[in-house]
């Protein structure tokens, strides 16, 4: 009776949410590492809600938050995917989708996204299992003519680089404000066609090869920047009619509010860029939950490159992370509220980039009508 309620009342909070078209929010906490520490997390409900408290205060009181899900500490992979897969199938019906992990460096992001740090192939992450997935969906469907592509960058020191580049250490990217066509929005990002998952795993060992440092300096810098996979999918069906649609995977740049006092240099400059990203993606968030007529999105990098994403006509979903431990309890409660806000943003109606054959004949008439008045002036 209970279980079943609240099973029902939260299928309901999450239609709804959907049919608002909301930015979905998933919280995920990592498993302690530390078992003498204490523990922030207090009780964890199996219809999104989750009660934290501050173990380390004598007047502990407990707040609590609502999300469309939460993610224990026991949560597998598979469990995170198989709630996140209509979401990513949805790419392949002509959806744009967009989802993107947040939380402080060390609380499970690049485990969510990638998997885990061991490289183990295991308990692959998202970005893996989607393509994957998306794959699949092609292989199945013989009434559409699926191609898909793959591009990858890194947003570090407010630089676009391209990790698919061959020589990603001096390719800077330009971002091109484009409003309909977000696939266009890096024109001169190498994009490379995928035709199973095993190229798709070679194009992110070239990405992660792009990104190696030294290996401290690869987890300094990995914290330091956001990485922002791009699957573009083009289909065609029988009827002639096409999609072209896009699934941004965004590991972002760890949240922790970086100490600005003691830095110089290299390390100044980094604290001023990073997150001039991250503390603009939260501008961007907070004037759509408050419905300003202007959204900062041309502030920052990376809100420029998702700001056909954010608030558009896009699907969008973020991933939460947390560390439970106590003496994280503080960029803990600034995460869960810096999500609370993303899950009031309205999205526009999510866009189906479709077009029947119809149209795009049409399209093309007027493309060489214009072509040519352009030639007789
Ligand atoms: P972030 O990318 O947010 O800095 P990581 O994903 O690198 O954090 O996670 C930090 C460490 O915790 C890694 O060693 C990772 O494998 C481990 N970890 C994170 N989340 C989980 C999880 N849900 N289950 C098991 N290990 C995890
Ligand atoms: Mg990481």
């Amino acid at each position: 009776g209970y279980h079943q309620a609240v099973k029902e009342n939260r299928q309901l909070y999450n239609t709804l949410q959907e049919l608002r078209g909301n930015i979905q929010v998933f919280c995920r906490i990592r498993p302690m590492f530390n078992e003498e520490a204490k523990c922030t997390i207090d009780y964890i409900g199996n219809d999104g809600s989750l009660m934290v408290i501050d173990p380390l205060k004598p007047q502990n009181t407990r707040k609590i938050f609502q999300f469309n899900r939460v993610f224990g500490p026991t949560a597998t992979q598979d469990e995170v995917y198989k709630d996140t897969q209509a979401l990513i199938r949805s790419v392949m019906d002509g959806y744009n989708v967009c989802i993107f992990a947040y939380g402080q460096t060390g609380s499970g992001k690049t485990h969510t996204m990638c998997g885990p740090s061991n490289g183990s192939s295991k308990d692959m992450g998202i970005n893996y299992m989607a393509l994957n997935d998306l794959f699949q969906i092609s292989s199945i469907r013989e009434d559409v003519k699926y191609e898909i592509r793959v591009q990858m960058v890194e947003i570090y020191n407010e630089q676009v680089r391209d990790l698919l580049a061959e020589d990603a250490s001096n390719t800077k990217l330009e971002i091109r404000n484009c409003s309909s066509n977000v696939w266009l929005s890096l024109p001169d990002a190498n994009v490379h066609l995928a035709q199973s998952t095993a190229d798709v795993l070679n194009l992110m060992k070239l990405g992660e090869k792009n990104r190696a440092f030294s290996s401290t300096a690869m987890n300094h810098r990995s914290s330091r920047s956001h990485s922002v996979l791009t699957v573009h999918v083009h289909g065609k069906d029988i009827s002639g009619s096409a999609i072209h649609s896009c699934l941004h995977l965004v590991d972002l740049a760890g949240s922790e509010r970086v100490d600005k006092s003691e830095a110089t240099g290299d390390r100044l400059k980094e604290a001023q860029h990073i997150n001039k990203s991250l503390s603009c993606l939260g501008d961007v968030i907070t004037a759509l939950s408050q419905k300003n007529s202007h959204i900062p999105y041309r502030n920052s990098k990376l809100t420029q490159l998702l700001q056909n994403s954010l608030g558009g006509n896009a699907k969008m979903l973020m991933f939460a992370h947390v560390s439970p431990e106590a003496d994280s309890y503080g960029e803990t409660i600034s995460t869960l509220k810096f999500a609370q806000r993303a899950s009031t943003v309205e999205l526009g109606a999510a866009h189906l980039n479709k077009e029947s054959s119809e149209i795009r004949e049409l399209k093309e008439q007027i493309d060489g009508l214009k072509k040519a008045l352009a030639i007789k002036e």
